[in-house]
């Protein structure tokens, strides 16, 4: 029997030393080929090149010895305890090792005497007081006996790889598997990185890079094997990063080069503006209101971002960009990512704009069947000017008669699909997507690396910061006094709950239940309302609506008040089992409060028993009111995956790179992979590499097709 030659994309069940069940293992990670096993990097490096001699080991300290062995066996203490005893010397001293339990040492005569071998471990005093030292369960690497004494170790004598644990396949034994699949390659690995890029910017080969990669060269300064920093980590940190960016870089010159709609800057548009305006905006809302209107009136498809912090007045800047389309004829749709979030932009742009005569309707899930049919007629037929849904909005039998503008919404509700899918509607159609998560800008360049960016970064003025307090739960009457006397006041109060029933956690209170509690022991004499998202929907705009009157004076409500809910008077959150929340989540929560000039104040109220992570949370929210800042915190408390829950996102899934440790090498790939797209050295190069692109893009990064 002939075994198949190994490449890169071989099953990774034909490595020498993974059977069917180590097979089943890897795969459990996501590691099907050969090439998925070498992109499991290690996640840190041990340093165990420094060779001691026995005479200079020192109690407590972690070290590896060179030895040759004298003499082994198994001992049996009194207790019936198996020990693999081991005396070991180099030409300074002495040094015994033992391993516990470790009756396979015997069975399988690892150990005999005249062998090398480099151990390493942690030095001990010998307890029997012989004033020898020893070695407790060392790792150890025998050298072959006919190789020199610095031979091919994986274990010591070298900068170790330490890789996560798969299953019951420990970091010794991936670490043999690399070693077996970088051998049996032999270098067979084609690099894909365009060569005009790796000889600008230095970096090795990839069979150099993966090889390195996990078993650094000896000259390799340990530092910089630790941080990821040597050119064969480098390298590969960069291909991950250059391929996301070319990607984003061809979308983004597909998107470029396509015509658009040239929308004409109307003195209709300005003069209805200028009715309509409640408010002077704010200078940044007149900035980004000029990049918007720019792009608009470009030839161009506008494909930008707008990102401002909660309560930064996304809103009114929207409304305008509509207008400006309505004014040229267009239809406008506009996106939220619940259904009160769309219920409340359509009320107050239908308030808003009603003297202005556009048609405007509302489109969500929970209308009724006929109504739907006939909003839809509508749309095509080009009877109506704003359309404001949910994603009910890119359901397949939507079709616009003549779309000309799409806002989208709180963004980081939507996946980017949704976004591909919603452009697709009109014809090149101008998108403007809104979001309130202030995505750090690591992630912002990957994620919407083929947007234009804008930023709010202005508050309206008259706003009185929001004090944020920690409240311990045996102070939970406090609180509530203190909530009682805002009240009285007139002014208006959240409580937010984690959940909405009994799950299987008992420690939850319930929205439901503590909503009966608090309107019948707490807050007799107040109004108490309750909202959440199983609510049906006319219910959910009721009391919303009376919430808005003033008429609910406390709501209890689940996080569907999260995102965009706009109501002034509410100047009190209350957040019940704060500990269990993220902390964007409870920075979008607060964002809910301190809309008016009165002083806002965020309660939260935290379970005593919380881990360290919790309370680090905590805490940024009582210092910081800053959505950048606490974004820059959510993301390391978090790491970049669980930032938003990669896939769902967009946010490609890197093997290697790491958005928090890697940022100015993501700049750099990325300015060397626009300059690449945008001037290839050559056309072959350049469509080799597209090609190997758009077979790769799919698979590796989870997103959308490349141009
Ligand atoms: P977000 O960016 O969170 O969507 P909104 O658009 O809901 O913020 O605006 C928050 C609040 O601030 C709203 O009540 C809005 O009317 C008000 N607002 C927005 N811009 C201004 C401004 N320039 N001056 C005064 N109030 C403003
Ligand atoms: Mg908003």
């Amino acid at each position: 029997m002939t075994t198949p030659k190994l490449t890169l994309s071989s099953e990774v069940k034909y490595l020498k030393g993974v059977g069917p069940a180590r097979a089943a293992l890897l795969a459990s990670r996501g590691i099907h080929t050969v090439e998925d096993l070498l992109y499991y990097a290690p996640f840190r490096y041990e340093d165990r090149t420094r060779i001691t001699r026995i005479r200079d080991l020192v109690p407590g300290q972690t070290t590896t010895v060179l030895a040759t062995v004298l003499t082994c066996g198994l001992m049996r203490t009194r207790k019936g305890l198996y020990i693999f005893d081991l005396a070991a010397r180099d030409p300074s001293g002495m040094l015994r090792c033992k391993w516990f339990n470790a009756v396979y040492l015997e069975k399988h005569k690892v150990f005999h005497s005249g062998q090398r071998v480099f151990f390493y471990g942690k030095v001990e005093q010998d307890p029997y007081g012989t004033g020898n030292l020893q070695m407790v369960q060392p790792q150890f690497e025998i050298l072959p006996e006919e190789e020199a004494a610095e031979g091919d170790s994986l274990e010591v004598g070298r900068a170790v790889p330490i890789y996560e644990s798969v299953g019951t396949l420990g970091p010794r034994v991936l670490r043999r598997l690399m070693w077996t699949a970088l051998n049996s390659l032999n270098g067979a690995i084609p690099d894909r990185l365009p060569l005009s890029i790796r000889q600008r910017n230095k970096l090795p080969e990839r069979s150099t890079a993966l090889l390195q990669a996990h078993f650094p060269a000896p000259d390799q300064p340990i530092e910089d094997v630790s941080r990821f920093r040597t050119p064969a980590q480098v390298r590969l940190i960069f291909e991950e990063f250059f391929n996301v960016g070319a990607g984003l870089a061809l979308r983004r010159r597909k998107a470029k080069a396509a015509q658009g709609i040239e929308f004409q800057k109307k003195d209709s548009a300005r003069e209805a503006i200028r009715r309509i305006l409640p408010f002077h905006p704010t200078g940044a809302q007149k900035r980004v209101l000029k990049e918007i209107v720019d792009d608009m009136c470009s030839p161009r498809p506008m494909n930008r971002l707008l990102q401002g912090d909660v309560g930064s007045g996304k809103t009114i800047v929207a409304v305008q960009a509509a207008i400006l389309a309505m004014e040229n004829g267009y239809q406008v749709a506009l996106m939220a990512p619940t259904e009160i979030l769309a219920t409340q932009h359509f009320l107050y742009t239908r308030q808003l704009l009603q003297p202005l005569r556009y048609r405007i309707d509302l489109l969500i899930s929970a209308r009724k069947a006929a109504e739907k049919s006939e909003l839809k007629q509508r749309i095509a037929a080009g009877t109506l000017d704003l359309i404001i849904g949910t994603h009910a909005l890119i359901e397949e039998d939507v079709d616009f008669s003549r779309l000309g503008l799409v806002i989208v919404d709180e963004q980081h509700r939507f996946g980017v699909m949704q976004r591909y899918k919603l452009m697709r509607k009109g014809i090149n159609t101008d998108v403007l997507v809104m979001t309130a998560t202030p995505i750090p800008r690591t992630l912002a360049l990957t994620l919407y690396g083929d947007l234009d960016f804008s930023v709010l970064d202005e508050l309206p003025p008259n706003r009185t910061p929001i004090e944020t307090r920690l409240v311990e739960e045996q102070d939970r009457a406090r609180a509530f006094e203190f909530v009682r006397e805002k009240v009285r006041r007139g002014e208006q109060a959240y409580v937010v709950y984690p959940v909405i029933e009994e799950g299987g956690k008992l420690d939850l209170k319930p929205a439901v239940r503590m909503h009966e509690h608090l309107s019948q022991n707490v807050f007799p004499e107040f109004r108490v309302g309750l909202l959440h998202g199983r609510l049906p929907s006319d219910e959910k705009e009721g009391v919303m609506q009376r919430f808005k009157q003033g008429e609910i004076q406390v709501l209890v409500s689940t996080t569907v008040v999260e995102v965009g809910v706009d109501v002034s008077n509410a100047t009190l959150m209350l957040i019940e089992h704060a500990e269990r929340f993220g902390l964007s989540q409870l920075h979008q929560l607060r964002g809910r409060i301190g809309r008016g000039s009165k002083k806002s104040f965020c309660l939260l109220l935290a379970e005593e028993k919380r881990n360290e992570v919790a309370d680090e949370r905590l805490r940024t929210m009582t210092e910081t009111n800053d959505g950048f800042k606490i974004a820059e915190i959510d993301l390391r408390l978090r790491g970049p995956g669980e930032f938003f829950g990669t896939r769902q996102w967009g946010i490609p899934a890197f093997r290697i790179a790491n958005l928090l440790r890697d940022q100015e090498i993501l700049e750099w790939a990325k300015k060397e992979a626009m300059s690449f797209v945008e001037h290839p050295a050559s056309r072959e190069e350049f469509e080799a590499y597209v090609a190997y692109l758009r077979a790769e893009w799919p698979r590796r990064y989870g997103l959308a097709a490349v141009a």
